[in-house]
């Protein structure tokens, strides 16, 4: 793997933090150290072909692509739903996972790949309408994607391309969210009735996936199902992004083959730490988990946790993950968008719950009994995520919450941010 930093500079959130490394792939980041021009691009590959809504599907459905935002659903699946009159396609690049750089990096470093594939979904679904989503708090890459969709214009594209600014809020990439956002309303979160691919921007059907999605399909309609298959496990073909140490020291963002040893992506000290794995609503594991464990949705699935988005976060040496866990409880409460009750009252009360135990007060039992309560309440799944990160952390962690009664944990008590 080559990192390509200064070729392709990955877009920087306003606010700083330190710019993640981006690696040189297999396939989707593969050759981005050539710039993420379309002359290059199309020097590289060729055009990407634009092939039926029955092949498109059946390819999807061969190698059993799913959605890369979190959900993993069924991309075949939400393509054939929203295969009707009037439909809309919706790439959402707007990332507001503070962990996750990887379709930042990715439409920064291959603009092209994402809008091959947004391309080619259109031509399956008979549209021209395209929405591309990106975080206002990337004006970089806000930079890069407008020159990457002049580029295609001048070169001939027909498409109906709309680029969208998306709160730099944790919520506001949720698909609900980002259909009020192109319905000029406030980009938060509402309930849905049904599935976007139903009924989604203005009632449309609408086909919204993250740009990681559809930078696999912009690769699968190149390289097919067999080419496809070049990379991965027989059980889960291809690549996936995955963003290292996202919210802390040396952040990195890699694409790798499914099947890859987590040895091979995280160094020993690492490992050997709790590993935060699925982002801030994802699920703590302890190290023993990680022996052996490869990036796969079905060895993650074992251990009693999904890959997510590709967010690794290692616990920082010295730290208590019940002590990191209050910290991130107490920023996901902030989060909301304050509008239904687990958000409004739960949340706020989890956080102080969990502070309580990290200061010896309080009680396992009354944050178990908020986890319970806020699940399966909310217009979306925040409250759900932030439950299932603080009960992995209960159930992995007991002699750390116990030290922590027992005024015995020598990694502090300090609640930071
Ligand atoms: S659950 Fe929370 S974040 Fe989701 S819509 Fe309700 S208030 Fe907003």
């Amino acid at each position: 793997m080559t990192a390509v930093a200064t070729a392709c500079p990955p877009a920087v959130r306003q606010g700083g933090g330190p710019v993640p490394v981006v690696s040189e792939g297999p396939a989707l980041l593969a050759g981005i150290a050539q710039g993420p021009g379309l002359a290059a691009h199309l020097n590289r590959l060729g055009p990407a072909p634009r092939p039926s809504l029955g092949a498109l599907v059946d390819m999807a459905r061969d190698v059993d692509l799913r959605g890369r935002g979190g959900a993993g659903f069924p991309f075949a699946t939400k393509l054939s739903a929203a295969a009707r009159r009037r439909a809309v396609v919706v790439v959402n690049a707007s990332e507001g996972e503070p962990g996750s750089h990887k379709d930042a990096a990715l439409i920064s470093c291959a603009p092209h790949v994402v809008l091959d594939g947004a391309a080619a979904v259109a031509r399956a679904l008979r549209t021209q309408e395209v929405h591309i989503v990106v975080s206002s708090e990337h004006p970089s890459l806000r930079r890069v994607v407008e020159k990457a969709l002049r580029e295609r214009v001048t070169a001939g594209e027909c498409l109906d391309l709309r680029l969208h600014d998306a709160a730099p809020r944790f919520v506001a990439g949720q698909a609900q969210a980002v259909l009020q956002l192109l319905a000029g309303r406030e980009n938060l979160p509402v309930t849905a009735w049904q599935p976007e691919a139903v009924s989604g921007h203005r009632g449309r059907p609408t086909l919204l996936s993250n740009a990681e999605t559809f930078a696999q399909i912009g690769h699968l309609v190149r390289v097919g199902s067999a080419g496809y298959a070049a990379h991965g496990t027989a059980g889960e073909p291809g690549t996936t992004l995955v963003t290292l140490r996202g919210d802390g020291w040396a952040p990195e963002v890699r694409e790798v083959a499914h099947g890859t040893p987590l040895a091979d992506l995280l160094d020993e000290a690492e490992t050997s730490r709790p590993l935060l794995l699925g982002g801030y609503h994802g699920t703590w594991l302890r190290p023993a988990q990680l022996r052996g464990m490869t990036v796969s949705r079905s060895a993650i699935a074992a251990a009693g946790a999904t890959l997510g988005a590709g967010v690794m976060l290692p616990l920082a040496q010295g730290r208590c993950p019940l002590v990191r866990t209050a910290e991130l409880v107490e920023y996901l409460a902030g989060q909301s968008a304050r509008r239904c009750g687990p958000c409004l009252n739960g949340l706020p009360a989890m956080a102080e719950a969990v502070r309580a135990l990290v200061h010896g007060e309080g009680s396992v039992r009354r944050v178990e009994e908020l986890c319970g309560l806020v699940v399966r309440r909310g217009a979306c799944a925040h409250p759900d995520g932030t439950a299932r990160l603080v009960a992995s952390m209960m159930q992995r962690f007991p002699a750390e919450v116990q030290a922590h009664s027992v005024g015995t944990c020598r990694r502090g008590r300090e609640v930071s941010g």
